[in-house]
C-alpha cells in the first residue's frame, strides 16, 4: 500500500510537471502574437524627489492582456520572452512607446519629466542596441537625457565586462543609466566604481522591513552614503507607508517610487496625477485611489 501511494506522488507530481511546462509553452505561443494583436499597453509611475518636492519622472512598466489567458504579470512573460528571443521585439516596443508618450508630455510643457524604461540583459547584450535607442531616440524626439535605463543588478553582474562596454556607449550619448533592485546581487564598490551609472535604485525588499528590520535599515542607510560618495543619484522602490518616505527623507535618499506615491497607473492618468500633484503633499490620494493597472 505504501508503494502504490509513493507511487501515486510520483505519478501527480509528474502531472504537475506537465501542466507547468504545458502552461509555459501556451503562454509563450500567445506571447508570439502580442505585438501583431496589441495586447501590450505601458502604465506609468511617478518618482518623487524629497528635497526639492518635485515628480523628477517616471518609470514605464509593461503590461499584458492576453486574449485567451487574461492578465498576465511580468515577473512571469518577461523570463519566458527572454527565452524566446521575442524580448527584442517587445523591448523595442516599450523604447519606443514610453518614448513617444513622453515626447507628447514634453509638448503639452511638461518638459522636465525623464521616463525610466526597464531593459533586460538580452537587448544589452545585442549588438546594436544602443543604435536601436539612438533611433528611437531620433524618431520620437525625446532628448537623451530625459531617457534613464534600468538594468537589473543581478544579470549585470553575470555579464560584467560585456555589459560595461555596452553601457559606456549609451552613456556617450547622454542618456540615464540605473541599476535596478540594488541590493540584491552582491556588486562591489570597486564594480561600481567602473560602470558609468548614474542611478542606483534600492530594491524594494529592503525598503518593506525598513524601522522593523535592523538589517535592512542598515543596508539602506549605507547603500545611500555609498551611492552619494560615488556621485549617484538613489532611489528607492516599493514606498508603501509615510513613514517610510520620512526615513529616506531623513537619510537623504534622493527619490522615491511607491504606492505612497501612486500605483503604476495609465498615461492619462499618470499625467493628471503629476498636474495635480501639490509639493509637501503627504499622500498621493489621486493615485492610491486608482486600483493597480
Ligand atoms: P521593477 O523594474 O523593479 O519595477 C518595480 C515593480 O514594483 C513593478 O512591478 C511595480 O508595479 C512594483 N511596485 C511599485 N510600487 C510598489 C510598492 O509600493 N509596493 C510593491 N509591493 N510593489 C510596487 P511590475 O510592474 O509587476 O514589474 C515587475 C518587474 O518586471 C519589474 O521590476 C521589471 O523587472 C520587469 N518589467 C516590467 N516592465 C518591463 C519592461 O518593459 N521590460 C523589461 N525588460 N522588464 C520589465
Ligand atoms: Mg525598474
Ligand atoms: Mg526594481
Ligand atoms: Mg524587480
Amino acid at each position: 500500500q505504501a508503494k502504490a501511494a509513493g507511487r501515486r506522488t510520483f505519478v501527480r507530481y509528474d502531472d504537475s510537471m506537465d501542466v507547468a511546462n504545458r502552461r509555459r509553452a501556451q503562454l509563450s505561443g500567445a506571447l508570439h502574437k502580442v505585438l501583431d494583436r496589441g495586447e501590450l499597453r505601458l502604465v506609468f509611475q511617478p518618482r518623487l524627489s524629497l528635497a526639492a518636492q518635485r515628480i523628477t519622472g517616471v518609470e514605464a512598466l509593461l503590461r499584458w492582456t492576453s486574449e485567451e489567458y487574461g492578465e498576465i504579470p511580468p515577473n512571469l512573460f518577461i523570463p519566458l520572452a527572454e527565452e524566446s528571443g521575442l524580448i527584442l521585439g517587445i523591448g523595442e516596443w516599450v523604447l519606443r512607446e514610453a518614448c513617444r508618450t513622453l515626447r507628447q508630455w514634453h509638448d503639452a510643457g511638461m518638459t522636465s519629466l525623464n521616463v525610466a524604461v526597464n531593459v533586460s540583459v538580452v537587448q544589452l547584450l545585442r549588438g546594436d542596441f544602443s543604435e536601436i535607442v539612438r533611433r528611437v531616440l531620433a524618431d520620437t524626439g525625446l532628448p537623451p537625457h530625459a531617457l534613464e535605463l534600468e538594468v537589473t543588478e543581478s544579470v549585470l553582474m553575470a555579464n560584467a565586462e560585456q555589459a560595461a562596454a555596452k553601457l559606456q556607449a549609451l552613456r556617450e550619448m547622454g542618456v540615464s543609466l540605473a541599476i535596478d533592485d540594488f541590493g540584491t546581487g552582491y556588486s562591489s564598490l570597486a564594480y561600481l566604481k567602473r560602470l558609468p551609472i548614474t542611478t542606483l535604485k534600492i530594491d524594494k525588499t529592503f525598503i518593506t522591513d525598513l524601522n522593523r528590520d535592523p538589517d535592512d535599515t542598515a543596508i539602506t542607510t549605507t547603500v545611500i552614503t555609498m551611492a552619494h560618495s560615488l556621485g549617484l543619484t538613489v532611489v528607492a522602490e516599493g514606498v508603501e507607508s509615510e513613514t517610510q518616505m520620512r526615513f529616506l527623507d531623513h537619510f537623504r535618499c534622493d527619490e522615491i517610487q511607491g504606492h505612497w506615491l501612486s500605483r503604476p497607473v495609465p498615461p492619462a492618468d499618470c499625467l493628471a496625477f503629476i498636474r495635480a500633484w501639490v509639493p509637501g503633499t503627504t499622500s498621493g490620494a489621486a493615485g492610491n485611489v486608482v486600483p493597480d493597472a
